[in-house]
This record gives structure tokens, C-alpha cells and sequence, in this order.
């Protein structure tokens, strides 16, 4: 991977991830400030190959973003595509084993009583698909001319201590061999400077985490996260047209949680309708669980064989499938820098799931990330210094490690325009985007569900929902990280089969060059033979979803990584905090169409 020119390897805006929040703050920054050069880098090899959600998306935040672009919207064909319903019937159903209670009319009177949970209600909201909301970003990004280029894997945030402010990024090397030796094919990965570096990697950003640690940004509360995992199974018309194509269904309880018995994970199940026959049924599980031997995936099993459930998937096949991790800890856990309170620092900006500006009030984080997004651009273009310089465009080449993925990615079609700031951004940059959050309403909200999650984790899903009513009013929770929760109890449910991983990662299209070095690194591999089989059985061999590691001979290890779903459980929730996830090969990973 060798830019031809090196004028292309610096940019004004540097957007890395082309999730909604990226894309968003790349549309609204060519449209305040079309003569910048606005380029957005994403991992996959197109994009919204990496996006995986519900999901239920809150209208509003589409129309600050696109009105100001194009009044007329909402009657393109590609907007219609890809927004399909709006919810017309939310379920919320109490799941017990064989049985289920609907909550809807208690979640509308607590909405019409202004209380926490009536914040659970969806109607009206649009039901889509994340890769297909961010593919269609990308286009719009596109004609307004921002570079978008897919197959681009970063690797590193290039933090200058001395002067606070990030110089680039350097993205990933490609062409090594298992050993980590260059191969006939090897490219050192390239540095991309700019004037303002945007993070918006979604949850658990490898960039993002590395910034916040080199700019000493702090959490008032660790992170927690849940791990979504989803298929997309096509129906018969009959099961379709029963459920209804503008219904969502969204069940707590059983196989996760049964108060006072247990188990105890806090989570649930969803179904969305997304048009064709197909309906996605997933289950989200917080990572903060306790069993050694829990697989979100035999919970997705029992969810799909529940007798409310199985009257419309029975005899589905199922077309897509993937996993992904949602950043739950809420406001207490945004990175802050304790100086300014602000959610970055010098030209370097957090979005979206990279900030963890998810409400788990509403269960969703889309809105946020897109207003996220606006914020940050107009952040940027109200604090921009004068100075532009002049040099020409320049031509970029094989952005994906010679994959010949998209025109903008592949053998030099793509051309960036160079560089228009000069002097750079001003240093009241983070803060300036942090008050344009408050404004948006995305912090206001936020705070309304702060302890929500914390409560849960502290306390455990009964007593954490009920206390959580109050949750503001209460004192601060600080729950230990993930995988200080796991214990040696054995989940209670278990399905009659084992799940088929390989079926699973299958159909997520998920694929790495077989010869590059293991992005999966252990940190001591001798803990997982010493202590952690005898200790807790080697989780991480049950809870990864796509079957990455195995125990060969005494050792755990990750001997499968290009079947890697890039969800990052495995370094969440490893109890020893012995695994970390590093950036493969650009244009690698799952390949989601309708996640
Ligand atoms: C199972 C599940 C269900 C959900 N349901 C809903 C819902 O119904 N409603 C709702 O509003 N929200 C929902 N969410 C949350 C929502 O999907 C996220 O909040 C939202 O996608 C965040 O957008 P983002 O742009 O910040 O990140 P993402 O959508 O994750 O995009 C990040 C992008 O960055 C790229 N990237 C990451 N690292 C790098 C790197 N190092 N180099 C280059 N590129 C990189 C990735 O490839 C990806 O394309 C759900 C999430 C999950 C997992
Ligand atoms: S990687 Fe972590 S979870 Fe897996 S065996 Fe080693 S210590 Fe245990
Ligand atoms: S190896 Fe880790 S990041 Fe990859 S799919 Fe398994 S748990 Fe997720």
C-alpha cells in the first residue's frame, strides 16, 4: 500500500470509519467547507461491510443531516430502499420459557409519565439496515465529493505528546508472512497527516483507545459492552405476512434472565422485519455476565425456538449472520479530558460508539452517532484558522492491499484533493464540539440514562431495573470492567445441539489472507494453560462467535483468526485480560449486506 504521491497523504478532515457517524461528519464538513479535503478511511472492503445493528433509527437526526444537502430526500429511490418501514407495532414482551407478556401499555405510561423507560418506545422510528444506511451515506458522501475509501485499515493514531495534537494516522502493513517477515508482496502501512483527525470507529476503537490513553483522556466508569449476535432469515410469505413488515419485537427475560431463580445476563432478544421475507432475530447479551461456559449464540438458539418466536422463524433458513459489540456504559464512561471535560483533545475528535454515545434507555446509539457526526463537522468549521495552501490533487494507489474491491479503493482510481487548512484547527476544537453535543440534545440524553447500566452490573438485572427507575438520584455505581464479572457457574439453558459456528461465520462472508501474521495477540499463552483451562475452562473458546479459538493439544489459542468477526469480544471478556485485537489487512473481515 504506496500512495503515488505523496501530497495525498495529508488531508484536512481525516474521518477514520465509515460508519453513520463518520459519514455523517463527512457529508455536513464538505457541505459547510466544500473547498476542504474531506477523506474517510474504513477497514472493510466496502462500506457498511463492518455495520451491524437492529436497527430501529430515530427519523430526526436523518433530516438535520440530509435537508441542508437535498430538501428532496426523502423521495429518492435509495432513501426509500434503505429506510423501508416505520414501526407501527412495538412489541416488548416478558419472556418466560414457554410464555410471554406484553409491556407495551406499561412502557406508554411511563412515557406519559415522563419516567426513564417509556424512552423504550419505538414507534414511528424507521426499521433498517446499518450496512445498507452507511453504503448509502457513502454515496451521498461521495457526490458531494468527500473520499471515501474502503479497504483502509488504521492502525495507529500518531499523538504528538508535546504539542497535544494528533500529527495522523498510520494505517496497517500488509504483505507480511505468519511470522510477521515481509513478503515479495509487502507494503509498509502509510501515514495520512491531517489538519483534524475524527474518530469514528464504532465500539471499541483500536485508535480510539489508543488516543484516549496518549491524550489521558478519563472515564468517570469503565466501559461495559454486550455483544449482539444476528442472523437474517428469510421466511415463508405466510410466517412474513403474520408478523408484518412494520412491527419489531424486543423481549427481556428468559433464556437470559429469570428473577430471583436466574440465569441473570442482562440483555434480550429482537426481531425486525427487513422486507423480503427476511426477518432478523438476534440476541444482545451484556458482557458483564458471569458464567464461564455462556455462548450469546445458544441463548440465540433457545430465543429462536421459544414458542412466541418459532411461530414465525420455523423452517427459516437463515442468509446472513454476524456479531458485534454495543458500548453500554452510558455518559460515565465517555472518555473526557479531565482539564476541559471535553470528548477529545487538540485536533482529535470521538464519534459516535468510539465516544460510547449510546442511550441504553432507547437501546440505540444511531441517532447519536449521526448527530455526532454534524456536530463534529460543525465543530470544525467554526473553528478553523486562516491559512490555505495550494497544492494540486493528487492520484492514491491500492488502498486495500491489492484487493480489487471499489474504484476508490483499487489501483489508483482514487483522487483526494489536497490539502486546503493551513494553519489547522483551533485548540478550543473539542470543546466547541462538546458543546455543539449538548446542544443536539445527544449528552442531555445520555445523562438522563446515566447509572442505568451501571446499576444493572452492580446490582444484578432485577434489582439493577428497579433501582435503575431512580438511577440519577442515586449515587454513582462503578462496576469492575467486563471480565472481572466471570465466575465458575455454569449457565442453566443449554440447547439440545451444539450451536454451528461454522455455519455462522459462513454467512458472514468474513475472510483474512490466510498467510498474514495473527491479529489476535496473547499476552502471556502460558496463563491460559496454567491457570485459565483449569480455572474457567478457556471461555474464550465458547463465547467467540465465529469459533477462533481452540484448545490444540493443552494451549487455547487463536487458531482460526480469518474466520475474526472484528466484534472484539475476546478482548473484553477474556478474564485474564490476556487478549488483544490488532488491525488486520485492510479490506478483510465480514462482508455484511443487510446487518
Ligand atoms: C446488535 C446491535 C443492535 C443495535 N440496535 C440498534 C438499534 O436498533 N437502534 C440504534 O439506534 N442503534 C442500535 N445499535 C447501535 C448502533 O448500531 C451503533 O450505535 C452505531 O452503529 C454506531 O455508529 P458508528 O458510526 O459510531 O460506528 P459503526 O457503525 O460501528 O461504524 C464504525 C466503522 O469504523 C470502521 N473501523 C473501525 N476501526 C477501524 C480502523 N482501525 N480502521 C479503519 N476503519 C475502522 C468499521 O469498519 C466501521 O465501518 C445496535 C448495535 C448492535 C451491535
Ligand atoms: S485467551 Fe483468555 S480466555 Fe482464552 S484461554 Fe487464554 S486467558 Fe483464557
Ligand atoms: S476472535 Fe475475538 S474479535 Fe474475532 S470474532 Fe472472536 S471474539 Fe470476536
Amino acid at each position: 500500500m504506496k500512495f503515488m504521491n505523496e501530497d495525498f497523504a495529508r488531508v484536512d478532515v481525516l474521518i477514520v470509519g465509515a460508519g453513520p457517524a463518520g459519514l455523517a461528519a463527512a457529508i455536513t464538513a464538505k457541505r459547510l467547507q466544500p473547498q476542504w479535503s474531506v477523506c474517510v478511511i474504513d477497514k472493510g472492503a466496502a462500506p457498511g461491510n463492518h455495520g451491524l445493528s437492529g436497527a430501529v433509527l430515530e427519523a430526526d437526526c436523518l433530516a438535520r443531516l440530509l435537508d441542508p444537502v437535498d430538501p428532496a430526500w426523502r423521495e429518492s429511490k435509495a432513501a426509500q430502499g434503505v429506510l423501508g418501514e416505520r414501526v407501527a407495532i412495538d412489541d416488548v414482551l416478558l419472556l418466560s420459557r414457554h410464555g410471554a407478556l406484553q409491556l407495551r401499555p406499561l412502557l406508554k405510561l411511563a412515557k406519559l409519565l415522563g419516567l426513564g423507560y417509556g424512552r423504550m418506545v419505538h414507534e414511528g422510528d424507521y426499521i433498517c439496515s446499518v450496512s445498507r444506511l452507511s453504503a448509502w451515506l457513502a454515496e451521498v458522501a461521495g457526490g458531494l465529493g468527500v473520499e471515501v475509501l474502503p479497504g483502509f485499515a488504521a492502525a495507529e493514531i500518531l499523538w504528538d505528546q508535546a504539542a497535544a495534537r494528533a500529527v495522523g494516522v498510520r494505517l496497517a502493513d500488509s504483505g507480511r508472512d505468519h511470522a510477521g517477515e515481509p513478503q515479495v508482496n509487502f507494503r509498509a502501512g502509510e501515514t495520512i497527516s491531517a489538519a483534524a483527525v475524527l474518530l469514528a470507529e464504532g465500539c471499541d476503537g483500536l485508535l480510539s483507545e489508543q488516543f484516549v490513553v496518549r491524550a489521558g483522556l478519563k472515564r468517570r466508569s469503565e466501559q461495559l459492552y454486550s455483544l449482539g449476535v444476528k442472523e437474517l432469515i428469510r421466511v415463508s410469505d405466510e410466517q412474513y405476512q403474520k408478523f408484518t413488515a412494520a412491527r419489531v419485537v424486543h423481549a427481556m427475560g428468559y433464556p437470559l434472565w429469570t428473577p430471583l431463580v436466574g440465569p441473570d445476563i442482562f440483555g434480550g432478544g429482537i426481531l425486525y422485519p427487513m422486507g423480503e421475507n427476511r426477518i432478523a432475530a438476534g440476541i444482545i447479551a451484556g458482557l458483564d455476565y458471569r458464567y464461564h461456559d455462556f455462548n450469546p449464540q445458544d441463548a440465540l438458539t433457545l430465543f429462536k425456538a421459544h414458542p412466541t418466536v418459532a411461530e414465525y422463524l420455523a423452517g427459516g433458513t437463515v442468509v446472513e449472520a454476524g456479531a458485534k459489540m454495543i458500548p453500554e456504559g452510558g455518559i460515565y464512561a465517555v472518555p473526557r479530558c479531565p482539564d476541559t471535560g471535553a470528548i477529545g483533545k487538540g485536533n482529535v475528535l470521538l464519534l459516535g460508539d468510539s465516544a460510547g454515545l449510546v442511550n441504553m434507555l432507547k437501546i440505540k446509539g444511531l441517532h447519536n452517532a449521526i448527530l455526532s457526526g454534524i456536530a463534529a463537522a460543525e465543530a470544525l468549521a467554526a473553528n478553523v484558522t486562516v491559512g490555505t495552501s495550494s497544492k494540486t490533487p493528487a492520484a492514491v494507489a491500492g488502498g486495500n492491499g491489492g484487493k480489487p474491491e471499489t474504484a476508490a479503493a483499487g489501483g489508483g482510481g482514487g483522487v483526494c484533493a489536497p490539502a486546503a487548512v493551513g494553519a489547522g484547527f483551533a485548540n478550543k476544537l473539542a470543546q466547541s464540539y462538546t458543546a455543539n453535543l449538548e446542544k443536539a440534545g445527544v449528552l442531555v440524553e445520555m445523562d438522563e440514562a446515566r447509572n442505568f447500566r451501571q446499576a444493572i452490573a452492580r446490582f444484578g438485572t432485577s434489582l439493577g431495573l428497579m433501582l435503575a427507575v431512580f438511577g440519577r438520584l442515586l449515587a454513582h455505581f462503578r462496576p469492575g470492567p467486563d471480565y472481572s464479572h466471570l465466575h465458575r457457574s455454569a449457565y442453566p439453558h443449554k440447547p439440545e445441539r451444539p450451536f454451528d459456528k461454522d455455519a455462522f461465520t459462513a454467512k458472514s462472508g468474513t475472510g483474512h489472507r490466510e498467510e498474514e501474521p495473527c491479529h489476535l495477540l496473547i499476552a502471556d499463552p502460558a496463563l491460559c494453560r496454567e491457570r485459565c483451562r483449569e480455572h474457567f475452562g478457556a471461555p474464550c473458546v465458547t463465547f467467540c462467535p465465529a469459533g477462533v479459538y481452540e484448545e490444540i493439544g493443552d494451549q487455547p489459542k487463536p487458531a482460526n483468526p480469518s474466520n475474526c468477526l472484528h466484534c472484539k469480544t475476546c478482548q473484553r471478556k477474556c478474564p485474564y485480560d490476556n487478549i488483544r485485537w490488532t488491525v488486520p489487512e485492510g479490506g478483510e473481515g465480514p462482508r455484511y449486506s443487510t446487518m
